[in-house]
């Protein structure tokens, strides 16, 4: 499609979501400009999990092979017990991508964002860099967004996909972001650096302990290995400093206490989610990404809701443009409505469940234990909690699958004979 004059759609943000999003517009034939406030477009030098309901876009866009290139598809989803090791759950990944038809892959965050970048370019997308928009608005038509620099753009569509702190929602929505307590500490390193640790490369693993958890995985192909540390830090001051860090694993089990001085030290990530909201769509300007719906990252699936996001939006944007008179653009407000019926509750499910898992995987004490004996009680073979998460992305409200509701913990015997605090 032809870049020239006004756009169908502006995005506004170039992470994963923002790509995503004017990707999945472009291919359907829509004129897409994307406006980036960095100097370069670019992501975090850290791992990304991408389970199937992503891989299964990813597979329509005609991306998953080059991303799987890139990537590395572990063999099992393995949980653990921070203090002792012991084995809780797993998922076999081999069985999961037969259920789902998909894989679940890891991949480094800066080579999925380059393949998005890559096909964006190959679908024409306008990308722009060095563009901070300051403010939002909609017209007649359309909205415009007002640069940081003084200019202004206008498009039929505005999608905004401006992350975490994103400038549209403070000024649609308004909310403030709700800090968990929770900081994470990241490394992605040479392989050679994590043997020896007792790291299982084939696997994702994740060590779940009183009030922190760790996860590891092989990276690029297994050149690389990625660590997330999380904790609950303590008070207010310097929080989640490194010595914190030290000593929230101190007590941790070898393959957990060995990684932690591989963790990069110079930066941190407070975990950081908001309240779901219903409304994400404001006359022309739809907010997508972590800017809707952002969550503490326990079920890996931010990244991941922000592709399906930029999926839904153009399926229904294509839809409406395939009942319109030849030529016409699509009824855009309808378009809207739709996307925004269907992700909000979808959405909200995921952060609300990621939150619930946070609060699991720390428990300590007799809760800790109880949280073993139904975990261990599994069958790995029972996916009634991923179906509703790793099925086809839902385009409408009645496609979507009931949610699974976890087992109250106060139902189970603690059988597991382990305990202490780190
Ligand atoms: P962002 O990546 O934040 O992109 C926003 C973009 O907008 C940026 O490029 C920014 O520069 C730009 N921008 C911001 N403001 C403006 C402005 N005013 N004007 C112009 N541009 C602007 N997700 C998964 O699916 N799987 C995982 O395994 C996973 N692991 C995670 C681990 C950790 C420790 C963390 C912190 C997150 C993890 N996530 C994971 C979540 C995932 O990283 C995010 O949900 C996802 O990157 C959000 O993408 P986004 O494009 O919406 O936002």
């Amino acid at each position: 499609p032809s870049t020239a004059g006004r756009p169908d759609a502006l995005v506004v943000g170039g992470g994963i979501g923002g790509l995503g999003a004017a990707f999945a517009l472009a291919r359907k034939g829509l004129r897409v400009r994307v406006l980036e406030q960095a100097g370069e477009f670019g992501e975090v030098g850290a791992g990304l999990q991408i389970a199937p309901n992503c891989t299964r876009i990813l597979a329509e866009y005609g991306l998953l092979e080059e991303v799987e290139a890139l990537g590395v598809l572990p063999e099992n989803m393995v949980m653990r017990d921070a203090l002792d090791s012991r084995e809780l759950t797993r998922l076999d990944l081999r069985d999961l991508e037969r259920r789902y038809g998909f894989p679940y892959m890891v991949v480094h965050r800066s080579d999925l964002h380059g393949v998005l970048l890559r096909a964006c370019r190959r679908a024409g997308v306008d990308l722009r860099t060095g563009r901070r928009v300051a403010d939002y608005e909609n017209t007649g038509g359309g909205a415009l967004v007002r640069l940081e620099d003084g200019g202004t753009q206008e498009a039929a569509l505005v999608v905004a996909a401006d992350g975490l702190h994103s400038a549209a929602r403070r000024k649609l929505v308004g909310d403030a972001v709700v800090d968990s307590g929770h900081v994470a500490y990241r490394a992605a390193v040479p392989i050679e650096l994590a043997r020896g640790n007792g790291i299982a490369e084939k696997d994702v693993t994740l060590y779940v302990g009183p009030r922190c958890h760790f996860v590891q995985y092989a990276l690029r192909g297994g050149e690389m290995f990625n660590q997330v540390a999380v904790f609950e830090a303590a008070g207010p001051e310097n929080r989640g400093a490194p010595d914190e860090l030290d000593a929230a694993f101190a007590g941790a089990c070898d393959p957990v206490r060995k990684g932690i001085p591989l963790m990069w030290r110079d930066r941190r990530w407070r975990m950081l989610d908001r309240e779901p909201v219903d409304t994400w769509v404001h006359g022309r300007i739809a907010l997508l990404g972590d800017a809707a719906h952002p969550p503490l990252q326990y079920m890996a699936q931010g990244a991941v809701m922000a592709i399906e996001d930029g999926w839904v939006l153009a399926e229904h944007c294509a839809r409406s443009a395939a009942t319109a008179p030849a030529g016409a653009r699509p009824d855009w407000d309808a378009a809207l409505a739709a996307y925004q019926a269907v992700r909000t509750e979808h959405c909200r499910r995921v952060l609300t469940t990621a939150r619930a898992w946070g609060e699991l995987w720390h428990l300590d004490g007799e809760r800790r234990l109880r949280r073993n004996a139904i975990l261990r009680a599994r069958d790995t073979y029972d996916y009634s909690f991923t179906d509703w998460v790793y099925g086809p992305t839902a385009l409408a409200p009645d496609e979507e699958p009931p949610m699974f509701t976890p087992i109250p913990l106060s139902s189970a015997p603690a059988e597991d004979p382990g305990g202490g605090t780190p």
